[in-house]
């Protein structure tokens, strides 16, 4: 017999912590091959073993009903995927949803920005680690800094409500490019994160405790042109942010390993293949895709499947920069 099935007013894990925030990753392919996402030969999943877009529109419905108030769409580039305007569109207008939003690398935003806003994407995140084309295409590998640029401009002139550029500083590869980030930042009435690379998947470009470029030390070098001013504000997630007065620019910073965020955490997030993932920084998870594969259309099992699996979200991440990863998966496949 099933279990019985209660709903509750919201998903709670065992250390008090309120889950609301729901993050997807849609596809594990890219068009690019970040230095610290992928490696430069990369083996993609199956078609067989990812989800179908009708199993990730099922899955997000059984999160909003279970309160999940906030979804990123991410991947892969998530762009990529066929069907994903289609996808964001169901989405985004799922009852009870506040806010639907993306994470992408830019690169098909000057043909699909608008779509985008249509269907619904409240917010977009834009990764772009350097202004300077060779940095990036090193970075990158594959990309071309002009379409970016050309796609960020195109976000811009959709107007959606916040655009936040995202930035991974590696010493010695960009670490020197943090306040023309800043700048253009500013120039562009745009906010923009620093983050500090995790150790997701084996890469093989970079001795990752070699390139670490820690917050603190992003932040003295922005400090030493831009006046910082701290702000109690919180989107919920692991960023600690800054205003730089006189703009509209808020400068985050996401320091997985020197400032611990875990006790704030709100968010889980669905693998490319089905696998509810409790904590980025550990493989606690639990196949939603087997559950549903077995028992399709099961609205009540799906959502106290996810009911259950609070229990199991751990207490804070176990990276560490100066080990081998273990944390095998890679961020394409998790969703960043
Ligand atoms: N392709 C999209 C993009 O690049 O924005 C979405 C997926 S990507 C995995 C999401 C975010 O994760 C990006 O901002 C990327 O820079 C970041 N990211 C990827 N690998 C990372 C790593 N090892 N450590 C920290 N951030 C990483
Ligand atoms: Fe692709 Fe984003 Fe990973 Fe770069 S960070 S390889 S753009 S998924």
């Amino acid at each position: 017999m099933p279990p019985l099935v209660t709903t509750p007013i919201a998903l709670i894990d065992r250390f008090g912590r309120t889950v609301d925030y729901l993050r997807i990753s849609i596809t594990d392919r890219c068009d690019f091959r970040c230095v610290y996402c992928m490696a430069e030969e990369m083996t993609f999943l199956p078609r067989a073993q990812i989800l179908s877009l009708e199993e990730i529109e099922f899955i997000a419905q059984a999160f909003v009903q279970l309160g999940v108030k906030k979804i990123r769409i991410t991947g892969g580039e998530p762009l990529v995927r066929k069907g994903a305007l289609d996808l964001l569109n169901t989405i985004g207008h799922l009852e009870g949803l506040r806010e639907l939003v993306i994470t992408t690398n830019g690169s098909q935003l000057e043909t699909m920005a608008k779509d985008l806003k249509v269907a619904g994407v409240k917010r977009i995140n834009i990764s772009l680690d350097t202004l300077d084309a060779d940095k990036f295409k090193a970075i990158t590998r594959t990309g071309d800094l002009q379409q970016v640029l050309k796609g960020i401009r195109a976000a811009k002139a959709v107007g959606f409500e916040r655009i936040k550029l995202n930035a991974v500083i590696l010493k010695n590869r960009n670490h020197q490019e943090v306040n023309a980030l800043v700048q253009f930042a500013i120039d562009n009435a745009l906010d923009i994160s620093f983050i500090e690379e995790m150790p997701l998947g084996i890469v093989d470009q970079h001795d990752r405790a070699e390139a670490y470029y820690s917050s603190d030390l992003i932040r003295r070098d922005i400090s030493e042109k831009y006046t910082l001013v701290a702000t109690p504000e919180k989107t919920g997630g692991p960023s600690d942010y800054y205003k730089i007065p006189d703009t509209q620019t808020r400068v985050g910073f996401i320091s997985p390993h020197s400032h611990n965020f875990c006790s704030q955490c709100n968010r889980v997030r669905l693998t490319v293949e089905g696998r509810l993932l409790l904590c980025l920084g550990n493989e606690h998870s639990v196949d939603l895709k087997a559950v549903l594969r077995e028992h399709p259309n099961d609205m009540a099992l799906l959502k106290q499947t996810i009911i259950d699996a609070m229990l199991i979200k751990p207490e804070t991440h176990e990276f560490n920069i100066h080990e081998q990863p273990v944390i095998l998966r890679y961020m394409n496949m998790t969703g960043g």
